[in-house]
C-alpha cells in the first residue's frame, strides 16, 4: 500500500578526518501518498544522501521522517517495506531473469505460483517476457536495468527508491524507460521517489520535482509550475534547457518611470508591477521566449557565436555587447551563420526579474 512521507527538519552530516560537511541541511518536505517525486539538483547537492535516508541505509544526524503515521527515523530498511534501484545494475549472474526478479519474493515465502504471476505481469509492462528465461549476461544494458526495476517492482513495496537508474542507458533507451517506468507506477500501489540530475527526467516523470541546492530545498512543485514560477534565479537556470538568459541590470528611476538597463536593452517597467527594492537585478528570460526580428517589445542585437540544429528548431548561442552569454531557440534561423549579429526581442509579459540576492520578484 502507498504511504506518504513526512520528512521533519532532517539534517545529515559527515564527519570525516576531523572535517563536518552538512550534506542534506534542515529539509522539511510532505510526499503525497501514491506521487511520483523526483529530486533533482547538480552533483553533492544531496539527493542521494536523502534517498538513502528514506531507505534506511543512512540516520539522519537530527529531525525525523515519517511513513504515514509511523514514525521510522531509527527502523533498519528491512522493517520499512521499500525497495531500491540503483544507478549501476545489480543482478545474480548465476539465476535466470525469472529468478532475478522472483528473488525477493522469494526470500519473503511467496509461493511459486504468486511470483510467476507476479513476475509475468512485470515482465508484460517491461517488454521484457522474452527474456525471462535467459541469463543476465545474454541481455543488453537496458533490458538488465528492466530486469533491476521488475525485481523492486513485484515486491509491491509502500515506497520505491530510484537513484539514477536510467543514467548508464543511451538516450533511445532512456526514453524508453522513462515510458515503462510510469506505466508501472500506474499499475502498482506504490509512492515513487526518483533522483536525478537530468531535469528531461524530472519534468517529464513527476507529479512533483524537488529542487535541493548545497543540501536545502530551493523550490518543490508541479514541473509546469517550476518552470513557469521558478522562486529564484538558481531555480529559473536550473530548469529548462537551455539554460534561462539572466542579464545584470542597473535599476534607474525618472520621473516616475523606473527602468531596468542592461548591456543592450533597456526595459521600462509597467504601472503594475511591484517596486524594484534595491539599485540592481537580474532580468531572466527563456531561450524559447525570445523571437528572431524586431517584432518584440524589447529588441537588440546578438553575436552569435555557435548554431545547433535539433531538427525542427535550433539553439543559437550568442553574447550582447558587454559579453553575457544568450542563448535563442527558435525555429526561424535558416541562413544565420556564427560570426554574425542577428536582431532579436522579447516581451515583458515572458520576464523574470530577481533581486540582488537571487530571489524572484516579478513573474
Ligand atoms: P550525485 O548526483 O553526484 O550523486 P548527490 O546530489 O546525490 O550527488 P550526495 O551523494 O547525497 O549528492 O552527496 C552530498 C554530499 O555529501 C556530497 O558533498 C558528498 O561528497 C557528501 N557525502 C555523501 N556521502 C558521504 C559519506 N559517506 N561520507 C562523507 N561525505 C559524503
Amino acid at each position: 500500500m502507498a504511504t506518504s512521507i513526512h520528512i521533519e527538519s532532517v539534517t545529515k552530516e559527515f564527519r570525516t578526518l576531523g572535517n563536518t560537511h552538512v550534506a542534506v541541511d534542515d529539509l522539511t518536505l510532505d510526499i503525497p501518498e501514491g506521487s511520483f517525486t523526483t529530486f533533482v539538483g547538480p552533483s553533492g547537492c544531496g539527493k542521494t544522501t536523502t534517498l538513502r535516508m528514506l531507505a534506511g541505509l543512512e540516520t539522519p544526524t537530527s529531525g525525523s521522517i515519517q511513513f504515514g503515521e509511523t514514525d521510522v527515523t531509527d527502523l533498519p530498511p528491512q522493517e520499512r517495506n521499500v525497495s531500491m534501484v540503483f544507478q549501476s545494475i545489480a543482478l545474480y549472474p548465476h539465476m535466470s531473469v525469472r529468478e532475478n526478479i522472483g528473488y525477493g519474493l522469494k526470500i519473503h515465502g511467496v509461493s511459486k505460483a504468486e511470483r510467476d504471476e507476479r513476475i509475468d505481469e512485470a515482465a508484460e509492462v517491461l517488454q521484457i517476457e522474452e527474456q525471462l528465461e535467459k541469463m543476465p549476461a545474454e541481455l543488453s544494458g537496458g533490458q538488465q536495468q528492466r530486469v533491476a526495476l521488475g525485481g523492486a517492482f513485484v515486491q509491491d513495496p509502500d515506497v520505491l527508491l530510484l537513484d539514477e537508474p536510467m543514467s548508464d542507458l543511451d538516450a533511445k533507451l532512456k526514453s524508453d524507460l522513462r515510458v515503462e517506468i510510469q506505466r508501472l507506477h500506474q499499475e502498482l500501489d506504490t509512492t515513487v521517489v526518483y533522483v536525478t540530475h537530468d531535469q528531461t527526467e524530472a519534468m517529464t516523470m513527476s507529479d512533483r520535482v524537488v529542487l535541493l541546492r548545497e543540501g536545502e530545498l530551493a523550490q518543490v512543485d508541479p514541473p509546469k509550475q517550476l518552470f513557469d514560477y521558478p522562486n529564484s534565479d538558481y531555480v529559473a537556470q536550473f530548469i529548462g534547457m537551455p539554460s534561462t538568459n539572466v542579464i545584470d541590470c542597473a535599476v534607474e528611476t525618472e520621473s516616475g518611470v523606473t527602468t531596468l538597463r542592461g548591456p543592450d536593452i533597456s526595459v521600462p517597467l509597467p504601472d503594475d508591477v511591484p517596486s524594484v527594492p534595491s539599485d540592481v537585478v537580474r532580468l531572466g528570460i527563456r531561450p524559447q521566449y525570445v523571437d528572431v526580428g524586431d517584432a518584440g517589445e524589447h529588441a537588440f542585437t546578438l553575436d552569435v557565436e555557435v548554431i545547433e540544429t535539433l531538427g525542427t528548431e535550433s539553439v543559437v548561442h550568442g553574447r550582447l555587447a558587454d559579453g553575457t552569454t544568450f542563448d535563442v531557440v527558435s525555429s526561424n534561423v535558416d541562413g544565420v551563420a556564427a560570426g554574425e549579429q542577428l536582431a532579436v526581442s522579447f516581451d515583458f509579459a515572458d520576464v523574470f526579474i530577481f533581486d540582488e540576492t537571487g530571489e524572484t520578484i516579478c513573474f
